[in-house]
C-alpha cells in the first residue's frame, strides 16, 4: 500500500495542498500535521477584524473540522514534527509517531523575530503570529490606554489601525526613516505616514528602541533619543524568521537572502525529490523578479500549495504565479502586485492628495510591480499586465484617460 503524501505545517499552504491534492483527484493517504492545536486557519483576520472583536475563531477556520473527515485527510493538531529520516523516508514526532511518505511537502511557515533589548520579557510585551497570540493581544487591548508599536511594516501599522479604531492612545516607533521601507516607494511611505498621523496614530521615524521599561509589566519604552513613550503594552512586529530547521537538520538545502529560506526548484522540490518546500518557509526563483526570493502572502502559500498538488497528482507544471499582496489599515486597502527589485523608474496614476492612487514600478521598459491605493480596478488590471509581461509605457501607466485594461 502506497505511504502517500505527508505535509507538515497546517497552515494556509498545509490546508490548501492537502485541498487540492484531493480536488486534483489524488487518491492515497494524506496526513496534514501541525502544532498548532486549531485546524488550519487564516492569519490575515487576525490583525484587523478579530482585534476589533468582528470576527469569531470559530469564522477564521479554512475549513469546518468535517471537511478533513469528508475528504478523507487525516488532520493531526497539536502534533510538532521533529525528524525527517530521508533514506527511510518518514517523518518523526515529537509524541514518538511516525508516518512513511511517498512525498513530503514542507509548509512550515515563520515565526515571529524577537526583541533583544532589556526589558523584552516584561509583561505587557506582545507578538502576532498565531491565534493564541492574537488572543492574548486582543485581551490585552481591552484594559490598555497606551499602545506602543514596535515596527512600522505591514503587521505592526495594521496593528496600530486597529488599536487606534478601538480607540487606545499608539505609538508606532519604526527603526528606518520611512514606513514599510523594505517594500513600497516612498510615495507610499510618506502616504501612509500621513494618514496614520491624520488618524491620531503618533509615528516616530528613525527611532531606536533601546529598552523596554517597567515593573513586572510595561510601562514605556526609551529611545536611543533618550525620549520615553508610555505604554500600558508593546506590540513587536519586526518581522519573521522562516522556520527551516527541520529540513536543514535533515540535510537539505536552506540559502537566499538571510534569513533563509529552504531551497526549491521551479516545481518547488528541495534538493531531495521526493521533498518539497512551500510558502513562508520556501525560497524560489522568481520569473518575476529574476531572483530567488522568500515571500511571505496568502498568494505564494495556496498558489505555491496548488502547484505542488498538481505536481504530485502527476501533472506537473513550473510555478509561474504573479505576486501580490494586500494590506488593510483603517479605511485604506493597499494591493501590491509584482516585485519591485531593480525598478529603475516610479509612475503616478491617480491623485495621492485624493488617498486614490497606483504606483507603477518600471525596470527599464518592464513593468515589475504596481501598488495601488484605494485603487481595486488598478490593482486587477495590473495583475492581468504582469501575468501576461505586458507593459504599457510609462506615459499610458500615468494617463487617466486610458483604460488599462484594454492594453
Ligand atoms: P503559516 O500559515 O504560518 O503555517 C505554518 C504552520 O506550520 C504553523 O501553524 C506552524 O505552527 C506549523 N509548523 C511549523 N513547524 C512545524 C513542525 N515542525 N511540525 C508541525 N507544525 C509545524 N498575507 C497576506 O497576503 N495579506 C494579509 O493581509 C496578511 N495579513 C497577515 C496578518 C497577520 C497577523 C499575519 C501573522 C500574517 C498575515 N499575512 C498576510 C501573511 C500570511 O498569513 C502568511 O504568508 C501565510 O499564512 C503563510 O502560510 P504558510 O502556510 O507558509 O505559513
Amino acid at each position: 500500500m502506497a505511504a502517500g503524501v505527508v505535509v507538515v505545517g497546517g497552515g494556509q499552504a498545509g490546508f490548501q495542498t492537502a485541498s487540492s491534492l484531493r480536488a486534483e483527484g489524488y487518491d492515497g493517504p494524506i496526513r496534514l500535521i501541525g502544532e498548532e492545536p486549531q485546524a488550519p486557519y487564516q492569519r490575515p483576520p487576525l490583525s484587523k477584524a478579530f482585534v476589533l472583536g468582528k470576527q469569531d475563531p470559530s469564522r477564521l477556520l479554512l475549513r469546518p473540522e468535517s471537511f478533513y473527515k469528508d475528504h478523507d485527510i487525516q488532520l493531526l493538531t497539536g502534533e510538532r514534527a521533529i525528524s525527517i529520516d530521508r533514506s527511510g523516508g518518514w517523518v518523526g514526532l515529537a509524541s514518538g509517531q511516525q508516518f512513511a511518505y511517498d512525498a513530503l511537502v514542507l509548509a512550515l511557515g515563520a515565526r515571529n523575530r524577537t526583541l533583544s533589548i532589556p526589558g523584552a520579557g516584561l509583561d505587557g510585551v506582545c507578538y502576532l503570529r498565531t491565534l493564541a497570540e492574537a488572543a492574548a493581544l486582543k485581551g490585552r487591548l481591552e484594559s490598555a490606554r497606551d499602545v506602543v508599536v514596535i515596527g512600522g511594516g505591514f503587521i505592526g501599522l495594521e496593528i496600530a489601525a486597529s488599536a487606534r479604531t478601538l480607540g487606545k492612545t499608539v505609538t508606532v516607533l519604526e527603526a528606518f526613516p520611512r514606513l514599510m521601507a523594505r517594500v513600497v516607494a516612498p510615495v507610499v511611505s510618506e502616504y501612509f505616514r500621513a494618514a496614520h498621523a491624520a488618524r491620531g496614530v503618533e509615528v516616530t521615524l528613525s527611532a531606536l528602541v533601546q529598552e523596554i521599561r517597567g515593573t513586572d509589566t510595561v510601562k514605556e519604552v526609551i529611545l536611543a533619543s533618550g525620549s520615553a513613550v508610555p505604554a500600558d503594552m508593546v506590540v513587536v512586529g519586526i518581522g519573521v524568521l522562516p522556520n527551516v530547521e527541520l529540513a536543514s537538520e535533515a540535510g537539505l538545502a536552506v540559502a537566499g537572502v538571510p534569513p533563509h529560506g529552504i531551497s526549491v526548484d521551479e516545481f518547488l522540490r528541495t534538493n531531495d525529490e521526493r521533498i518539497f518546500a512551500i510558502g513562508d518557509c520556501a525560497e524560489y526563483h522568481n520569473v518575476f523578479a529574476g531572483q530567488r526570493v522568500r515571500l511571505e502572502s496568502v498568494q505564494n502559500a495556496v498558489d505555491q500549495a496548488t502547484c505542488v498538488a498538481r505536481t504530485i497528482a502527476g501533472k506537473p507544471a513550473p510555478y509561474h504565479s504573479a505576486p501580490w499582496f494586500w494590506s488593510d489599515q483603517f479605511d485604506i486597502r493597499l494591493q501590491m502586485v509584482g516585485l519591485p527589485a531593480g525598478h529603475d523608474r516610479l509612475v503616478v496614476r491617480g491623485s495621492v492628495e485624493d488617498g486614490k492612487f497606483s504606483v507603477f514600478y518600471f525596470n527599464g521598459d518592464r513593468l515589475c510591480a504596481v501598488d495601488s491605493v484605494n485603487r481595486p480596478a488598478d490593482h486587477l488590471a495590473a495583475r492581468k499586465m504582469i501575468a501576461a509581461g505586458i507593459s504599457p509605457t510609462p506615459d499610458q501607466a500615468a494617463d487617466e484617460s486610458i483604460n488599462l485594461k484594454t492594453l
